[in-house]
């Protein structure tokens, strides 16, 4: 952020927010944290690869592979069944409840961030950086709803909440990834049309070469898969 960031605003709580917030937080003057539905946060695991252990997945045959293995079965038999309010669900909202109770001293506060639906029916945000960034004395969640944006910031359900700047966090289009181009493929659909619901079930892409778009590779399908899955299987 460059300027002089007096009070900032950023709309929205996803993993776009919890990434730019403790940045932003750091050098405003204060920051407005607009939510309004609060979300599972789990922490990062950022381990830290020392020499040594370089050295061996460098040098070991088959630890990088063993390795990734772990990744992919971890992923597969816990964090997946956690997300479709599988066994592992209780465990991920008891590890995110955990680590709010570790990360937010303030009980007000931490009421305001839990969420009151189960793991899995919002993208869960991994992050050890978004909560503390939130006790900071310069950061304020707000939880009214916005009526609107003034020339001097934004309006809530609550009042007017100042701001010289305001960032927009609140999700992207994913398949409107093309504009502006226009691809027509086979029958006259138009690319677009393909990845925009409703989808009809014969034109529903595939991963690998898509129907009606001879040479053209899609690495996942726009469906809704667990892309995580797709793409290791076909890094397979
Ligand atoms: C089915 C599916 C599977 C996915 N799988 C994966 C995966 O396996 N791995 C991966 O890395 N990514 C995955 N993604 C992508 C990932 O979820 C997104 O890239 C990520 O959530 C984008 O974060 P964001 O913060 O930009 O948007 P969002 O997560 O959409 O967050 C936007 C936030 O803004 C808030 N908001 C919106 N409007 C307002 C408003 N007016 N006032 C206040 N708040 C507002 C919303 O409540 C929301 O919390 C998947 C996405 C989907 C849909």
């Amino acid at each position: 952020m460059h300027g002089d960031p007096r009070r900032v605003a950023v709309i929205g709580n996803g993993s776009s927010a919890a990434q730019l917030i403790p940045r932003v937080a750091e050098q405003a003057e204060h920051l407005d944290v607009f939510q309004r539905t609060p979300n599972w946060v789990i922490p990062k695991p950022d381990a830290t690869f020392g020499r040594p252990v370089r050295l061996a997945l460098r040098l070991v045959p088959g630890l990088q592979r063993a390795y990734r293995e772990w990744i992919y079965r971890y992923a597969e038999t816990t964090l997946y069944p956690a997300l479709a309010q599988g066994w592992s669900a209780d465990l991920l909202r008891k590890r995110a409840l955990r680590h709010l109770r570790d990360q937010v001293p303030d009980p007000a506060l931490r009421a305001r961030l839990t969420p009151a639906y189960p793991p899995g029916c919002k993208p869960v945000i991994t992050d050890s950086s978004f909560y503390p960034a939130l006790n900071r004395p310069n950061v304020d969640v707000v939880t009214g709803r916005i009526v609107r944006v003034t020339p001097k910031g934004v309006e809530t359900t609550a009042g007017l909440r100042e701001a010289d700047t305001i960032v927009y966090a609140t999700g992207f289009m994913s398949a409107e990834f093309l504009a502006p181009m226009e691809i027509v493929g086979r029958g006259g659909l138009t690319l677009e049309e393909q990845h925009v619901p409703p989808v009809r079930p014969q034109h529903q892409p595939r991963a690998g070469v898509t129907n009606n778009w001879p040479g053209r590779a899609c690495p996942y399908p726009t469906g809704g898969a667990a892309l995580r899955h797709l793409m290791v299987t076909h890094e397979r």
